[in-house]
């Protein structure tokens, strides 16, 4: 099965992504992770992308295109793939329709108000990139799963978690549109408990028989 994830920064993507490819046996694509991990390496495209993730912007489109155009061709990928975070523009989701078209798109709905409360809490785990909100810690500093040291993301300090959503707002929600348009969209409430999101959402899957 072929799907993307739609949705702003902090709806839950990451998280119900995981719970998806574990059920569906696809690999997960968060361009986000591609991203941070080509920047701690310093890659091309990683110096490329630098400035802009650090601020909240877009990448420019043709870099993100490529990532994914060659993500794409791995050979996990013949089972089909779930990506997390592309497309964010028309103009990325037209590319994706070239390269190999998503059988459905899973909109994650939560209100800005949710949102901005869950992405200042955040933090990230060093070790094993679990990600968990403060309200759920008994230590701000370490992984309640693996003991690794958590941090914040460098993007998740007030002033770009605005910009992020501004951003999502004016470039990334069009494509709602776009995919009701292809018939493929489907919306969940990402305000639910995380179970019930995960049973939505398969429940948004299972309920056509025209999928592979
Ligand atoms: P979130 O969904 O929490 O904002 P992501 O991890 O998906 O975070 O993305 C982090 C940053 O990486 C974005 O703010 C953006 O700068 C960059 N990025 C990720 N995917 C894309 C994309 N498809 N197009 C442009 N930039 C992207
Ligand atoms: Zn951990």
């Amino acid at each position: 099965m072929k799907l993307v994830f739609l949705g702003p920064p902090g709806a839950g993507k990451g998280t119900q992504a995981a719970h998806i490819c574990a059920k569906l046996d696809i690999p997960h694509i968060s361009t986000g992770d591609m991203l941070r991990s080509a920047i701690s390496k310093g890659t091309p495209t990683g110096l490329k992308a630098k400035s802009y993730v650090e601020s909240g912007g877009l990448v420019p489109d043709e870099v993100l295109i490529e990532m994914v155009r060659e993500r794409l061709s791995e050979s996990d990928c013949a089972k089909g793939y779930l990506l997390d975070g592309f497309p964010r523009t028309v103009h990325q989701s037209e590319a994706l329709k070239e390269i190999c078209p998503p059988d459905r798109v899973i909109n994650v709905f939560v209100s800005d108000e949710k949102l901005l409360a869950r992405l200042t809490g955040r933090r990230v785990c060093t070790a094993c990139e679990g990600t968990f909100h403060i309200s759920m810690l008994s230590n701000a500093e370490i992984c309640p799963s693996c003991g690794g040291k958590l941090i914040q993301r460098k993007d998740d300090t007030p002033q770009t978690i605005t910009n992020r959503l501004n951003v999502y707002h004016t470039q990334t929600a069009p494509l709602i549109d776009f995919y009701t348009a292809e018939g493929t969209l489907r919306t969940v409430d990402g305000d639910k408990p995380e179970d019930e999101v995960t049973r939505e959402i398969l429940i948004a899957l299972g309920s056509q028989d025209d999928l592979h």
